[in-house]
């Protein structure tokens, strides 16, 4: 059950310092893109920041280029923009596919890149309406001090549940961000902590304006596991990005999103490479995948179902990929 919202103001700025100013002015605000999941949170309680900051209007933060030298994506650009880009798809086909899994069309027509990269973390004792999370007392997320999931821990284990990240991760990608002390550059791979609560590395005033792909010249594909196939967050999600000749893996890379309360890379592929990817290479990938992953109780699949898609997903992939590669030549 939704709550009606609470009041609230909405300053647009017009470009990205002023974004930034209007942050420093109200340090409870929140930026606002597509809204498909702040508002929906907002909806039910979580949160009130009195005052959206409306990204929507900031020319810079939609721009897309993509060649064969790489791309840059703002991060105001939509799903539906991204998966329908042509170049996009033939470099970077992880990035196309996972966009295309997100949601519904609807949302995928105003939700961006950046509120995907930046959603926040999901739970089932969290994403709950306020009155249902009275009852149960909150939780150590917000306004509670037991997590429901591991009672007897003082940690959040909210998983995030974005499926560009890992599509992103899988190609070295870097983030352009914004702050008061400039801009910079940093890996994706570092904006994310292992921590439901606060599960981003960014200051209150950042904001992340930009992703950069190298050149790819890998294969790569992006898949999930959701209850709902029309639309949902991944249960578990897996982009892989690989280079095979003749059967064997020159490199691969692997990251997953949906298990932990960050999307990462997996460690330890570096040693199936120079192989072929047979039964035992195959066994070998599914163990470090089983190993690495941290799925909680955090939805209503159970922790060892998400451990065994996750693994499952990273072999089916792997061996397509592989095979393709092999016809390929
Ligand atoms: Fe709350 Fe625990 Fe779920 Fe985090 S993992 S949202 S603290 S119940």
């Amino acid at each position: 059950m939704s709550l009606p919202l609470s009041p609230f103001r909405v300053l647009r700025p017009r470009d990205v310092e002023a974004a930034l100013a209007a942050r420093r002015d109200h340090s409870a605000s929140r930026f606002l893109a597509g809204g498909t999941d702040l508002i929906v949170n907002l909806r039910r309680g979580i949160g009130n920041p009195g005052v959206l900051i409306d990204l929507n209007g900031i020319e810079e933060l939609g721009g897309l280029t993509c060649s064969e030298r790489g791309a840059r994506i703002g991060t105001g650009v939509t799903l539906a923009t991204l998966a329908a880009d042509a170049a996009i798809r033939r470099h970077f086909a992880a990035v196309s596919e996972a966009a295309v899994a997100i949601a519904g069309a609807g949302h995928r027509n105003i939700a961006t890149v950046g509120g995907n990269l930046c959603l926040d973390t999901r739970c089932i004792y969290y994403n709950q309406s306020e009155w249902w999370r009275r009852t149960n007392h909150y939780c150590l997320k917000a306004g509670g001090d037991t997590c429901h999931v591991a009672p007897q821990g003082q940690r959040c284990h909210a998983a995030f549940s974005g499926d560009l990240a890992p599509a992103l991760l899988v190609f070295g990608a870097e983030i352009e961000i914004a702050g008061s002390a400039g801009r910079r550059r940093a890996p994706l791979a570092d904006l994310y902590v292992e921590d439901g609560r606060a599960h981003l590395r960014l200051a209150d005033d950042e904001l992340v304006i930009a992703v950069h792909l190298p050149p790819n010249p890998a294969r790569s594909a992006y898949a999930k596991c959701r209850v709902r196939r029309a639309m949902d967050f991944p249960l578990a999600g897996v982009a892989v990005a690989l280079r095979a000749d003749a059967g064997k893996l020159a490199t691969l890379r692997v990251a997953l999103t949906g298990t932990n309360s960050r999307p990462f890379l997996l460690e330890g592929t570096d040693a199936l490479s120079g192989r072929p990817f047979d039964e035992a290479a195959a066994q070998q990938l599914e163990k470090l995948v089983q190993k690495q992953v941290q799925p909680m109780r955090t939805t209503l699949a159970s922790s060892n179902y998400r451990r065994l898609v996750a693994a499952a997903l990273a072999r089916r992939l792997t061996t397509a990929l592989t095979a393709e590669a092999t016809a390929s030549r």
